[in-house]
């Protein structure tokens, strides 16, 4: 099954619209490195801000941690990252490009088609070191995900928070892979940020809650408005586990390279608390006072990438479609994730329009991100809007000089409606509620 847009479509649309751009571009960029524009950064924002609310805020079981990117290496010894990070590599004898040998077909470089080495194991965490000395003491790795600040501080959370079991830490934040091969735009990047749950139950009851937060998340992406059909899950063969897990499934979406991973929901029993119990010397368990007996809690992981969602929204929101004999870019984001709520559209940069047009944005931007733009033909400025995505774009024309109305165009149904400048505030919550508000009460007396 095909996907309807390809890739191209979407980076030069980020590149135009301001969402993403190649990071260090004058220079000729940096490979798989993206820097977010003022309206990518927006989106990514609330991309993380969708997360924490419905994986923080809205429940009780579960907090929220901001821990540091280097730690002690013993961590990672502890996690089994320095023994089992790793990719196989194989290079191309003739043109040195370098490739995961678990990721090409055949015995050959796909470059040229030359002589391959042996595979050798290659460890993706990126290493520094930390003060003055170049020197092995010194020795730091950027973390290359963000559980193991959670489970080194879960003794911290535990008799700091007074909460009982199951209980949840939750972080967003950076890690890095020194991946082989990169690409898919922001698939895939060397450096990247997760939102990561670390959801600790009583051994037994494990299975139960790793099918809860898979269902959990499913449906996040759904509610965001992302298309069941673009989505699947996907259960890892025995062979597939990570050393770690007991289980895992992964939520696939369609991009336009194929089914990809979105997101990994793991089973991971007591392996990370066992394992910094025994490597720190600290004993890492929980009393559970209602059953009266001490334990290694189990963990369920659900694990997402931030970009790649952000990549799976534009690709799912993405519409080309042609109204009135005038082809539109549309992208139909979540009002949520929307960059941009509102845009504020004089009719044109008229000295009259322009002072009511200012008072309109002071009013609304305290309330809702607001945009304001005068230059250029209004279709082009709604074009532009549609492009980013923004929900509603708020016109004044000559006639609010006399009535004080102003009309809201809804982007995905095209329709208008005038409202008194006074309510506009209270109808734009009320629609990006996505509440069916009654405008009709203010509809004006003027035909459109
Ligand atoms: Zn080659």
């Amino acid at each position: 099954m095909p996907a309807k847009v390809d890739m191209d479509k979407i980076v030069s649309l980020c590149k135009r619209r301001g969402l993403i751009f190649p990071s260090s571009e004058i220079y000729g960029g940096l490979a798989s490195c993206w820097d977010y524009g003022p309206m990518g950064v927006e989106l990514k924002r609330n991309v993380k801000e969708a997360w924490w609310k419905v994986v923080v805020h809205e429940r009780d079981d579960v907090v929220g941690l901001d821990t540091s990117i280097m730690m002690h290496p013993g961590v990672w010894a502890a996690s089994g990252h320095i023994d089992n990070f790793t990719d196989p590599l194989v290079e191309c004898k003739s043109c040195h490009l370098r490739w995961r040998a678990d990721a090409i077909e055949g015995q050959r470089c796909p470059q040229c088609s030359g002589e391959l080495t042996e595979p050798r194991m290659f460890n993706l965490m990126f290493k520094t070191f930390m003060g003055p000395v170049e020197e092995e003491a010194s020795l730091v790795y950027l973390r290359p995900e963000t559980a193991q600040g959670i489970f080194v501080n879960f003794e911290n959370v535990v008799t700091t928070s007074r909460k009982k079991l199951p209980l949840g830490i939750a972080q967003i934040g950076k890690s890095f892979r020194n991946e082989i091969t990169t690409g898919n735009f922001i698939f895939r990047t060397r450096e990247f940020e997760h939102m990561e749950l670390e959801y600790f139950v009583k051994p037994g009851t494990d299975k139960e809650w790793l099918d809860y937060w898979v269902k959990e998340r499913f449906d996040w992406y759904v509610k965001l408005g992302i298309r069941k059909e673009n989505l699947r899950l996907r259960q890892h063969g025995k062979d597939e586990l990570a050393h770690y897990a007991k289980d895992c499934y992964d939520i696939d979406y369609l991009f336009p390279m194929g089914w990809s991973e979105l997101e990994g929901i793991a089973n991971r029993g007591d392996f990370d608390l066992t394992q910094h119990a025994k490597c720190s010397g600290k004993e890492l368990s929980y009393y559970d006072a209602e059953a009266g007996e001490k334990y290694v809690p189990y963990v369920i992981e659900p694990s997402a990438g931030v970009d790649r969602s952000v990549l799976a929204f534009l690709i799912d929101a993405y519409e080309e479609e042609e109204i009135e004999g005038e082809k539109r870019t549309v992208l139909h984001l979540h009002p949520s994730l929307a960059p941009i709520k509102v845009a504020v559209l004089p009719l044109s940069r008229n000295e009259k329009l322009t002072p009511l047009a200012k008072e309109v944005f002071k009013q609304l931007c305290p309330s809702f991100v607001t945009d304001y733009d005068d230059s250029q033909s209004i279709g082009r400025r709604y074009r532009r809007q549609d492009e980013i995505g923004t929900p509603f774009c708020v016109t004044i024309d000559f006639e609010s000089l006399e009535d004080k109305q102003v009309t809201i165009r809804e982007r995905d149904s095209l329709a208008q409606i005038r409202v008194p400048i006074g309510e506009l505030n209270k109808v734009i919550e009320a629609k990006l509620k996505g509440e069916a508000f009654d405008a009709s009460t203010l509809w004006a007396t003027r035909e459109k």
